[in-house]
């Protein structure tokens, strides 16, 4: 059925629906309410001031309207309740003044002004309340469209329009689910709000069931046919043997899973998860090392300039007598020409590099295998770009942003997952200390406790210089501040993203051979920056930063088991930035940031339209995506093909565009 057959829906109609998004009766009937009022008479004698008062009685004095403009009133009027006379002021009623005669039952919803005994009322009805509490919907409008009207029409809809279940019907009967046109209609006009309650858990199960299992189709579809390598194990252990430290339990199992996937014929898919410091980047140079033992190139991109240039420098070591290229966005043309010809003559076994791996014309020879450093800083966009290079090469994600488990189901749900969830051996938790600015006299004393040592310190700033009058801590106060106290005895360098790629490289060499002793930065250094020597890091006007984001910085110091200090100084938000003198374990803190930002943003997750769900919320509704979860792997392995689910399966490829 189309919207225009709905009886009431004209040509001014369709436009204002389609503002909300609504173009078919399917959109019509699942613009569910946002909320809901209950209409209930309230006992006034249990009120407190400012409460919310719904009430209805007898007009008592004829109204007084006061016009402060054509459209803009205050009327007042005095409501007999039977027990009660109260003092009504609505605004912007006045057009009412003639139905509201003496005698004449209203109903009034507002906030009772209980010292006054004046209500102020947001909605009179010219009607009394029904006997009966009744919950109504509330929906989110445009003008020229009320809930009402959007209500109306979808009460008719409902009527003539053929609704398919697509719950399976043993799993409606397993839960003892309601139909559904009966849940739909439920959620449109309820009539208690327990069945409310089971109408609205059945449509989010219904939802996340579907999402569950597009999930877990293209997880099947990602597993493509790829590579199908030969890699000579006894090479990769010789080269475990040399490292300077002794792998983690959870980095060689990750290391066997990475394997496991390359000599496998299918395409990998894997995520790399580990909280900040826990030893990635080496994994992820053996698996570029198997891929190489296998005859294959491979790439890793980083999100910045100076991480591609960092992982550039520490593969080589480990990887000595490979051939081995740097390609950043700022590499000269001329040499870029000569890196390019060489990549497509496979004379380039490993190429690390920042987004311009992608977003420019590289042509491999036989690209093997793909690496993103630090994934969740590259848009889905990007990732799906990255897959089309080559044909079907092996894909490994690595991630510290630890993401929350609702988060990591949903968002890479279509991945295989690997995590590195214990430290290297000997590390000690950073110690997190809470300053004032009045306090930054302590900072500067254990700073120089640490400098005696021998030992470099991070100093983080917000902004780089001021641009407007903030007081806000910027890089350049910042060097002042720090030459006044340590100039005399130590050395002082800057970095930021605006300086040129040179100089920032000299800086950060400078501050690995321990040339440079105190280093100020901005929040450049976020990602993976790695020098063990460093043991504080004083983040001024800490409050400017997520939670998930001090933890990162945060992880630049103690990478090794040298004791390490973080230093948080701000005036404000200081409860918020307490659970880090308090909290590690990155998962607890993202949670928190979470909870505190509370939206999907933080992962980039809103370029995903499948994020938008309309009545599930995979943050409360966990437990309902869990069961969906597992039943709908149940209904991939057993059941999708059979011809009474036809209608689900088709449902799932549609929307699932897969190029
Ligand atoms: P992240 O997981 O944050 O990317 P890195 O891979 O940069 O962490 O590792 C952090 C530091 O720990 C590096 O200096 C690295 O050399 C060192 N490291 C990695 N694995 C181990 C290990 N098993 N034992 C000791 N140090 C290690
Ligand atoms: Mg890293």
């Amino acid at each position: 059925m189309n919207l225009n057959e709905i009886k009431g829906i004209g040509e001014n109609t369709l436009k204002n629906l389609k503002k909300l998004n609504i173009t078919t009766t399917e959109d019509l009937i699942s613009y569910y309410p946002f909320r809901y009022n209950i209409i209930k008479k309230s006992n006034i004698d249990e009120l407190q001031h400012e409460d919310k008062i719904i009430i209805d009685g007898t007009i008592e004095t004829l109204p007084n309207v006061f016009y402060f403009s054509k459209k803009k009133d205050k009327m007042t009027f005095k409501l007999n309740t039977n027990t009660k006379l109260l003092n009504i002021i609505i605004f912007n009623r006045g057009f009412l003044k003639n139905k509201l005669k003496i005698g004449t039952t209203v109903t009034i919803i507002g906030k009772y002004d209980k010292k006054n005994n004046n209500i102020v009322a947001t909605e009179l009805r010219m009607s009394p309340l029904p006997l009966k509490e009744q919950i109504e919907p509330i929906y989110h409008i445009t003008s020229g469209i009320t809930g009402k009207q959007i209500n109306n029409f979808i009460i008719k809809s409902l009527k003539k329009e053929n609704i398919i279940d697509y719950i399976p019907d043993y799993l409606n009967q397993k839960y003892n689910l309601p139909n559904k046109i009966d849940c739909l209609k439920q959620i449109h006009s309820p009539t208690s709000i327990k069945s409310l309650k089971y109408a609205r858990n059945k449509l989010k199960y219904e939802e996340l069931f579907i999402f569950m299992l597009k999930i877990k189709y293209l997880k099947s579809k990602n597993h493509k046919k790829g590579l199908e390598k030969k890699i000579d194990y006894k090479k990769v252990e010789q080269l475990i043997e040399t490292l300077p430290f002794k792998l983690t339990t959870d980095q060689l199992k990750s290391i066997k899973e990475i394997y496991n996937d390359m000599i496998n014929e299918n395409q990998m898919n894997r995520l790399l998860q580990g909280d900040v410091g826990s030893g990635k980047t080496i994994v992820s140079f053996i698996a570029l090392y198997m891929n190489y033992l296998s005859g294959y190139q491979g790439t890793l991109m980083a999100p910045t300039e100076i991480l591609a240039i960092q992982h550039y420098n520490n593969i080589k070591k480990t990887l000595p007598n490979i051939e081995i290229t740097l390609l950043t966005g700022k590499t000269k043309t001329t040499e870029k020409k000569q890196i390019l010809k060489k990549l497509a003559e496979n004379k380039i076994d490993i190429i690390i590099g920042t987004h311009s791996l992608i977003n420019e014309n590289v042509q491999y020879n036989n690209l093997g295998l793909v690496i993103t450093d630090e994934q969740h800083r590259f848009g889905v966009n990007q990732r799906a770009n990255l897959k089309n290079k080559g044909t079907n090469p092996d894909i490994l994600y690595m991630s510290a942003t630890p993401i929350p488990r609702t988060y990591a189901l949903t968002i890479y749900g279509d991945m295989d997952i690997s995590s590195i969830k214990t430290m290297p051996n000997g590390r000690k938790e950073v110690i997190t200390l809470l300053k004032n600015n009045k306090q930054i006299r302590e900072a500067l004393e254990l700073m120089y406790q640490e400098l005696k040592k021998n030992h470099q310190v991070y100093v983080i700033a917000p902004l780089i210089e001021n641009t407007d009058k903030t007081d806000m801590e910027n890089i350049y106060d910042l060097e002042e501040k720090m030459n006044k106290a340590f100039g005399k005895l130590y050395k002082i360098g800057i970095l930021h993203g605006k300086m040129k790629d040179k100089e920032k490289e000299t800086i950060m060499n400078d501050f690995k051979e321990n040339k440079i002793n105190i280093l100020i930065s901005t929040t450049v250094i976020e990602v993976g920056i790695d020098v063990k020597n460093a043991t504080v890091i004083t983040i001024f006007d800490s409050y400017r930063f997520g939670l998930s984001a001090l933890h990162q910085l945060r992880g630049r110091v103690g990478r090794s088991d040298i004791q390490s200090y973080c230093i948080l100084i701000s005036n404000k938000e200081t409860e918020r930035l307490n659970v880090l003198t308090k909290t590690f374990d990155g998962f607890k803190i993202s949670e928190a940031d979470f909870k505190l930002r509370g939206s999907g943003d933080i992962f980039g997750l809103k370029q995903s339209g499948d994020m938008n769900f309309k009545i599930a919320n995979i943050k409360n509704d966990f437990n309902i995506l869990l069961k969906a979860k597992e039943d709908s792997t149940l209904f991939i392995k057993k059941y999708i093909n059979e011809n009474k689910y036809s209608h689900i399966k088709a449902l799932i490829s549609k929307s699932i565009n897969l190029d």
